[in-house]
């Protein structure tokens, strides 16, 4: 499958239509950005370490059940998947504080929630993506209520699914964000599941093994997420 028409560049992919109405291909780049956009960079070889990763993560969710749009692996930077509209809503799912939470609610990083917290925040770059809640949602039109049961279900799932997979790696998945699209009537996983959208930490040293090695100035970002899609390659 070639790519076609250029559609759309976001910060961390390209996304190109195909022949097929059906099917788009996502190109990963390597260019990194944290807090809104203000610090850009480029983590070297992330693009092809997070198509990889993603790729071996909706592979599993799929076999688990859930549908995502994921079709193959093209090449090392670029996957072949459904063609969705995406839902303009970043789910985040959070297991350990951390990042925004810590500072919002003045809990120190580390601690451990009692239960799962789903977020929602509005995928707007003009807005800064402002926290939402379901009304919000259901307001402004951005998914319906019925869409919104089975956005928050696949969020519960997918973080049942993450947690043992990566505890398998010796990863804590602290947080993450999922996007979701419409597909033939049905709504889907989309984007990806990478150390650029999820917290990992060491489950032992409690290491950061993300993007936050990227956000704090930390160092050695391609490293870590190497070291991520080794531990899951050697786990499986
Ligand atoms: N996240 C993301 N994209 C965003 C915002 C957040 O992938 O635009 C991920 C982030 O990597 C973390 C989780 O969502 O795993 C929660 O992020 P948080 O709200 O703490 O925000 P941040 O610390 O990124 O400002």
């Amino acid at each position: 499958m070639e790519k076609k028409d250029f559609v759309y560049e976001g910060k961390a992919k390209r996304v190109y239509t195909t022949e097929s109405p059906d099917l788009a291909i996502v190109e990963y780049k390597d260019d990194a950005t944290a807090f809104d956009g203000t610090k850009r960079g480029t983590i070297e070889s992330k693009g092809i370490i997070n198509n990889l990763m993603s790729a071996m993560i909706f592979e599993q969710l799929e076999k688990a059940g859930i549908l995502t749009h994921f079709e193959r692996c093209l090449d090392d930077r670029n996957m072949l998947v459904k063609l969705v509209q995406i839902i303009p809503i970043e789910v985040v799912v959070r297991n350990i504080v951390a990042g925004s939470l810590s500072k919002r609610l003045g809990l120190d990083e580390g601690t451990r929630l009692s239960q799962r917290v789903i977020e929602l925040y509005y995928k707007c770059d003009e807005l800064h993506d402002p926290m939402i809640n379901e009304d919000h949602v259901l307001a402004m039109n951005l998914a319906g209520a019925d869409e919104l049961i089975v956005i928050r279900k696949l969020a519960i799932s997918i973080n049942e699914f993450l947690v043992p997979f990566f505890a398998k790696a010796n990863l804590q998945v602290v947080d993450f964000k999922l996007e979701f699209g419409r597909f033939k009537g049905q709504i889907i996983l989309a984007d990806e599941i990478s150390p650029d959208t999820c917290r990992l930490w060491d489950a032992e040293t409690g290491e950061k093994l993300d993007k936050d090695r990227f956000r704090r100035d930390l160092g050695g970002e391609t490293e870590a997420y190497i070291e991520v899609l080794n531990r899951l390659k050697g786990a499986r």
